[in-house]
């Protein structure tokens, strides 16, 4: 990747070495220990398992109710519905979809798990 080559620590201008842990790649400077962290998108859109996303969160907190209705496809009855019955599988699909599902979910403050074990952040 010849952009990386370039890129320089916004804190101390030294250059940035590349690295690649599993899902996550970026950015890291040598110096003074700053890192950029980006996930690998490209990763993802070549991971073809089905993975099930199962949540579990506070049926009379609206906004964890709507969340789980646009994921779903629930309406917001049955979706208030399914929270309180306790944890359960909201959503099955690949990892871009996953990650969708599991952002909307958790920037809701809904609890979420995926099984099998999801790389992708
Ligand atoms: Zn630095």
């Amino acid at each position: 990747m010849k952009e990386d080559e370039s890129v320089l620590c916004s804190r101390c201008g030294s250059g940035l070495e590349f690295f690649e842990e599993g899902s996550i790649s970026g950015q890291r400077c040598l110096c003074c220990g700053l890192s950029v962290v980006t996930t690998n998108l490209s990763g993802i859109k070549t991971d073809s398992n089905i993975y099930e996303v199962s949540c579990s969160g506070d049926y009379r907190n609206e906004a964890h109710v709507r969340a789980v209705s646009a994921v779903s496809g629930f309406n917001f009855i049955a979706a208030r519905k399914r929270l309180k019955e306790g944890h359960f599988s909201v959503f099955s699909g690949e990892a871009v979809d996953v990650l969708k599902v599991k952002n909307t979910l958790v920037s809701a403050g809904v609890y979420c798990t995926v099984e099998p074990d999801f790389p992708w952040g």
